[in-house]
C-alpha cells in the first residue's frame, strides 16, 4: 500500500510501555504505517507477546526490557536498538505510572518514584537517542502528557506535575532540537480504557459516569484511538508541528 505522506518504511520505533495500553495502540498504528518497532517494558513476557502482535503486522519488532528510570539501561537500551534495527527515527516516551493520594498523604519515594517513571524517564530516553536521530539527519520525539497536564486532581498531585513538566519538557526539546529537524509533541491523551484505569474505576466512586457524562464523544477512550496520532506525529505529515500538545480526549478538555 503506498501511504505517501504517512509512510514510515524504513524506519525505527523505540516505544516505552509500548507492551500495553496506550503505548501498545502507537506502537500498532507505527508497525501498520511500516515502522520497525523497538518495544520497551520490565514486563518481558508482555513484551514477548506485544513483538508477536506487531511482526505479524509485517515490521521487525524486538523486546529490550528495560526499567526506564535507570539512566545506564536507557543508554543500553538505545544502543541495542541501534544495533538491531539499524537506526532511529522515532521516540514515543510513554511508559508511565500514578500513585492515587492527596498531597498531604503522599510520601517522598512515593512522589519520586512518579516523577522518575513518567518525566525524568522522558529525558532520559530523549537524550539518549539524540545522537541516532541526529546521525539519520532528523527525528521525531512523542511524548505522553494526560488532562492532568492541564487540569488538578485531588488524588494526583505528583502524577499532574509530571505531565505538567512533560509539556514544558516537549516544548524545550522542540526548540532545542529544530535545528536538527527534530520535531517533538506531546499527546494528552483524555480517560482511556487500560490496566492503569482499571485501578482507578476501582479508587475514585463514580468515575465512570462522570467520564462519560463530561465527554462530548460520550465514551471512554480505547487504545486504537491513539494509532492515528502516533502515525501523524511520526511521519513527514507533521514536518512542520512542533512543541504542540494535542489533546486526544473525545472533546473532554473542552466540555465547558
Ligand atoms: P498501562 O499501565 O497500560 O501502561 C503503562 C506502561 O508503562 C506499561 O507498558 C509498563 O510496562 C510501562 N512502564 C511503567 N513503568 C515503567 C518503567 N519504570 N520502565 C519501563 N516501562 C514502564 O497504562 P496506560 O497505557 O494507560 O498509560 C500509558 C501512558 O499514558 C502513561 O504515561 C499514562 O500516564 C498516560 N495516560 C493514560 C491515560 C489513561 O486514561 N489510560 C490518560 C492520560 C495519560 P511494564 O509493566 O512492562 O514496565
Amino acid at each position: 500500500m503506498k501511504k505517501g505522506l504517512f509512510d514510515l518504511s524504513g524506519k525505527v520505533a523505540i516505544v516505552t510501555g509500548g507492551n500495553g495500553g496506550i503505548g501498545f495502540g502507537m506502537a500498532q498504528g507505527l508497525a501498520d504505517a511500516g515502522a520497525d518497532i523497538a518495544v520497551v517494558g520490565r514486563n518481558e513476557t508482555k513484551s514477548i507477546a506485544a513483538v508477536t502482535e506487531l511482526k505479524a503486522r509485517g515490521v521487525r519488532a524486538i523486546s529490550v526490557t528495560t526499567d526506564v528510570t535507570d539512566k545506564d539501561a536507557v543508554v543500553a537500551m538505545v544502543e541495542r536498538t541501534v544495533r538491531e534495527l539499524g537506526r532511529i527515527d522515532i521516540l514515543v516516551n510513554n511508559a508511565g505510572i500514578n500513585i492515587r493520594k492527596p498531597p498531604h498523604a503522599l510520601d517522598i519515594a512515593e512522589w519520586d518514584s512518579v516523577i522518575r517513571t513518567n518525566l525524568t524517564s522522558a529525558f532520559l530516553c530523549s537524550q539518549a537517542a539524540y545522537p541516532a536521530m541526529k546521525q539519520v539527519g532528523g527525528g521525531k520525539i512523542i511524548n505522553i502528557g494526560s488532562m492532568l497536564s492541564i487540569f488538578g486532581a485531588s488524588f494526583a498531585p505528583a502524577y499532574a506535575a509530571s505531565k505538567g513538566g512533560i509539556v514544558q519538557f516537549t516544548r524545550s526539546c522542540a526548540v532545542a532540537w529544530a535545528a536538527d529537524n527534530i520535531q517533538a509533541n506531546a499527546v494528552l491523551p483524555g480517560w482511556i480504557d487500560t490496566d492503569l484505569t482499571t485501578r482507578a474505576r476501582e479508587q475514585i466512586e463514580g468515575l465512570h459516569e462522570k467520564v462519560l457524562g463530561r465527554s462530548p464523544a460520550a465514551r471512554w477512550g480505547a487504545i486504537a484511538d491513539f494509532a492515528g496520532i502516533a502515525v501523524f506525529l511520526a511521519s513527514p505529515a507533521s514536518d512542520f508541528v512542533t512543541g504542540a500538545a494535542i489533546p486526544v480526549d473525545g472533546g473532554f478538555s473542552i466540555m465547558g
